[in-house]
């Protein structure tokens, strides 16, 4: 008997637990309810537009989709054109794959002002997601930001505001981005962190990349890093040793000269974020000087400093966005489940499922035990129609349904020139697929 499975989100945990299913039950229907046009999740919507490497997985996503039993609904948003118990009924699983797409604020003042932003929003720009297409975050002249939060969105932030139209090349930055970055200017850009450089959670490849900027030195002052790890730290662990190799680029830092290079970008540590500062506009952020425990952790010393800015993205991590009759834990932004089952035939994964943390490959095994566990509980019950009853629906109410050989023509559009250039309207989306037809 074969198993239908609706997926939410065509993002990298949605496609994995599909591939875990499949493996074992090759004859599984698995449709995936995706809200774009367009496919892959933070895979086209969150790496930077300069690490086009990465992005090398969808080629191996296109060919998952282009198996037998797979669909792309696009274009579809579940909890506004369609239920999950709607999709409940009508599949023997449901799983949510939705991502985390909303900011984590930081609950101080000024936050609303013009000019501060979170890096959900600030990344979707820059990575042309149609949500964000009339954004326009960077203030004209703008020639310093700040970056809030230690982790490698906010090194990926950090180094498009710096980099030149030559170093993007190879990019499929947005045109209207690249034109307001070279608007701007930015010359000045901080990475402010609350804790010290041991417990910041960027990873070597990403944090040495900004040594080797072509217009930007990285600045950090050598007193702040430690000769040695503390005794916490376990190095004989992966991730004990990940931090002595991020100490030893920090140490490197420090040794770089200027050799020309006319931005900056500084590392500031021990620094907790107390209030935006401005009239309307943000004109600095004022921190408190933190210092750390035995345990690594940091308390505040009661010293308050401002630093200046005339752009803030505040890069602390995401929420997923709660879908209407399903369990959804506020404080920590997720859906309670144990192993991926949230109850019933409601599954959860990728960053709904653990919280917004871990790269592209973590998604593989984490999504592959959720597809064991959706295999060992859910039987395959003929009574549920799965993605013929839910086309009847969609077509009665008028949706404009998108499929992955209409994705397939916005990527023929997207690629035509040397570099990708992204389309950022959904109206534009579907004229090329109308086009193409
Ligand atoms: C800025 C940034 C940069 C990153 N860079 C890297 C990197 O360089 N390398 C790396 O390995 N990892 C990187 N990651 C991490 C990686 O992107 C994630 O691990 C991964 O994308 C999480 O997969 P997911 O399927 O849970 O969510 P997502 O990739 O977010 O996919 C969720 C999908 O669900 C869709 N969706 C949302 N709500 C609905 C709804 N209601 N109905 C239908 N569809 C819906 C979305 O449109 C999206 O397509 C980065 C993450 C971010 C935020």
């Amino acid at each position: 008997m074969t198993l239908k499975i609706a997926v939410i989100g065509a993002g990298p945990s949605g496609i994995y637990v599909a591939e875990g299913v499949k493996k074992k039950l090759p004859d599984t229907m698995v449709d995936f309810i995706e809200r774009l046009p367009t496919p892959f999740g933070l895979v086209r919507f969150g790496v930077a537009p300069d690490h086009q490497g990465t992005k090398k997985v969808i080629n191996q996503y296109e060919k998952f989709f282009d198996q037998e039993g797979i669909r792309l609904l696009g274009n579809v948003e579940v909890g506004k054109d369609i239920s999950v118990q709607v999709l409940q009924e009508h599949y023997d699983a449901v799983v949510i794959a939705n991502g985390a797409r909303e900011d984590k604020k930081l609950g101080i003042p000024g936050e609303d002002l013009d000019g501060v932003y979170g890096s959900a929003a600030f990344v979707s720009w820059y990575n042309s997601h149609p949500d964000y297409k009339d954004l326009s975050p960077i203030p004209e002249h703008a020639k310093s930001a700040i970056v809030i939060g230690n982790g490698n969105v906010a090194i990926d932030v950090a180094r498009i505001l710096v980099k030149s139209a030559e170093e993007m090349a190879d990019s499929d930055l947005a045109d209207h981005t690249r034109i307001a970055i070279d608007n701007a200017s930015i010359s000045d850009v901080v990475i402010a962190g609350r804790r010290g450089p041991v417990e910041a959670s960027f990873t070597p490849p990403e944090l040495r990349e900004l040594g080797k900027l072509e217009h930007a030195l990285p600045v950090i002052e050598g007193a702040v890093i430690p000769d040695e790890l503390p005794s916490h730290i376990d190095t004989s662990q992966p991730a004990g040793r990940i931090k002595g190799k991020v100490l030893d680029i920090f140490r490197s830092f420090t040794e770089m000269k200027r050799d020309g290079k006319d931005k900056t970008i500084h590392l500031q540590f021990l620094a907790s974020p107390t209030a935006f500062l401005g009239e309307g506009k943000v004109e600095a952020v004022q921190f408190e000087r933190m210092e750390l425990n035995e345990d690594g952790k940091p308390t505040g010393t009661g010293e308050l400093f401002d630093i200046p800015a005339d752009l803030v993205v505040s890069a602390i991590g995401y929420y997923s966005q709660p879908l209407e009759g399903v369990p959804f834990d506020e404080q920590l932004g997720r859906y309670p489940n144990e192993e991926g089952l949230i109850k019933d035939n409601l599954y959860v994964v990728g960053w709904g499922k653990r919280g917004p943390s871990g790269t592209i490959p973590t998604n593989r095994p984490c999504s592959f035990k959720t597809s064991q566990i959706i295999m060992d509980q859910v039987i395959a019950d003929p009574a549920k129609q799965g993605g013929a009853a839910i086309d009847k629906l969609l077509a009665d109410k008028g949706s404009k349904v998108t499929t992955f050989t209409d994705w397939k023509a916005i990527d023929a559009v997207e690629t035509k020139t040397e570099t990708r250039q992204k389309i950022a309207s959904v109206d534009e989306m579907l004229a090329a697929i109308e086009e193409a037809i």
